[in-house]
């Protein structure tokens, strides 16, 4: 197609770092990329012309520049970034899994400005270790006897098998091989350690003696996975890690058991069916016991190992624990949620607030948010559903709650939820029966749920 534009009409890069906005954009943007951003621009206009109707003409210089603006604004806008998590599901592996407390805000702010104690004596002066920050918080909680953490339970779960399995054998149960999410597969960690897998039982029952029998004088360690994302209902059996601990113990064995979830206390007061915690694992016999930072425990990402302090002692010296260490802002905020359990105060820990929160208050908010919704002239009402704990714990669980529903309108829920995912500060939701569900239980205090969906329909 022919244009009746001159495209030698063009500006030039050069003319157009002169043109009205041009400098306070090399400015913000810094000259390179300003620079580059025009060239795109211009690039973008020439194809437009050549390619576009007869009517079309060259912009002025100004709205070269803004639309060159625009592009670096895109470019450069952050993709990490809050979203207001109205999904129901508390510990949401996609939206950043735990919120941190108040508390370990506070400490990872402290190390995160300046310089820290992270390896450093201040009563000798000299080199220190960072594990001290929080072994201690974890043996008085756990009653383990040494404790490591490195950067997320995979990590932890590798290490583990890398420094006790290596080129032996490790024995688990064919229910427990499981993958976790994002490829995160038992079987796969296992090959990458070096230790050999042995897989014992059938999906749905394994039995003590199928472990008994597959012990060979090549078998380094017994390990249980905890099915942390799925259920194995009717006709299942496995055996209590403490029947394991004994069979590993009478054959000169390990137990190491992944328990993932990093629960360090019983879900059932909060009507939740009880799974096995660290203490459990811990009671039970366990040699070592690998959780996760970020799923029930409620802090940062982090993979945390506790056991017995000969095991944990070569897992520290390993190299492989130097690769996966956590970095202090992981530890400034572990140590000040550890410390929230140890003081009574785990209730403030927002995943906790939330699994506590009582339905008459959830209900509450969702009405009120419902009314000033309606008072925007959107649709709204509000009805009974379910919140999930999530992040691959306590599968199948859910939580009483009542959701605020919003009428998407002639456009649909898909519209709408994709409108107010592009909010400044997106909101997620749930879509059901065509409408749009925002659950008020996993909206933390100081989010502006109500005004972002306002601005965003
Ligand atoms: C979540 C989980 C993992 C992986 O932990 P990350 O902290 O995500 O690395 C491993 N094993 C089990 C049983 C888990 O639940």
């Amino acid at each position: 197609m022919t244009s009746p534009v001159a495209l030698r009409d063009l500006p030039s890069v050069d003319r157009l770092l002169r043109a009205p906005g041009a400098e306070a954009m090399a400015n913000a943007f810094g000259r390179p990329l300003a620079t580059e951003a025009l060239r795109v621009t211009l690039d973008e206009t020439r194809r437009r012309l050549r390619e576009g109707s007869s009517d079309e003409t060259i912009p002025p210089d100004h709205d070269l520049v803004s639309e060159a603006r625009d592009w670096l604004e895109e470019l450069l806008a952050p993709t990490l970034r809050p979203v207001i998590n109205a999904t129901g599901v508390i510990i949401h592996t996609n939206l950043g899994r735990a919120p941190l407390s108040d508390d370990a805000i506070a400490a990872v702010a402290a190390v995160a400005a300046g310089y820290s104690t992270l390896e450093y004596d201040t009563a000798t002066g000299r080199r220190g270790s960072r594990a001290v920050h929080v072994e201690s918080l974890l043996t008085r909680l756990t009653g383990a006897e040494a404790a490591l953490v490195v950067n997320n339970n995979a990590a932890a779960v590798l290490l583990m098998l890398s420094v006790l399995g290596r080129d032996r054998e490790v024995i688990i149960s064919r229910g427990q091989l499981v993958e976790i999410g994002g490829g995160f597969r038992i079987p796969d960690v296992m090959a990458q350690s070096g230790a050999r897998l042995v897989e014992v039982g059938t999906t749905n029952r394994t039995r003590l003696r199928d472990y008994a029998e597959a012990i060979t004088p090549d078998t380094a360690a017994i390990l249980i996975a905890h099915h942390s994302n799925y259920k194995i209902v009717g006709f299942a059996e496995e055996p209590e890690p403490a029947e394991l601990a004994a069979l590993a113990r009478e054959r000169g064995l390990r137990l190491l058991f992944d328990q993932g979830s990093g629960a360090l206390r019983d879900v059932g007061p909060f009507g939740l069916t009880p799974e096995t915690t660290v203490l459990d694992g811990l009671r039970a016999g366990c040699d070592v016991v690998a959780f996760s930072g970020d799923k029930l425990l409620g802090g940062p990402q982090a993979g945390i190992l506790v056991g017995r302090g000969a095991l944990i002692d070569l897992l520290k010296r390993h190299p492989l624990a130097r690769a996966v260490r956590a970095d202090k802002m992981a530890l400034a905020a572990l140590a000040a949620t550890l410390t929230q359990y140890l003081t009574g105060r785990a209730d403030d820990i927002p995943i906790w607030r939330m699994i506590a929160r009582p339905l008459d208050d959830i209900a509450a908010t969702a009405e009120a948010w419902a009314a000033r919704l309606r008072d925007a002239g959107i649709a709204a009402t509000t009805a009974p559903s379910e919140s999930w704990v999530g992040g691959g714990s306590l599968p199948g669980e859910s939580l009483p709650t009542r959701v605020v529903v919003v009428d998407p309108g002639p456009a649909g829920a898909d519209a709408l939820a994709a409108r107010l995912r592009a909010a400044p500060t997106p909101v997620i939701g749930r879509i059901h029966d065509g409408r749009l569900l925002l659950d008020p239980r996993t909206v933390l205090p100081g989010e502006d749920l109500v005004g972002s969906v306002i601005g965003g329909r």
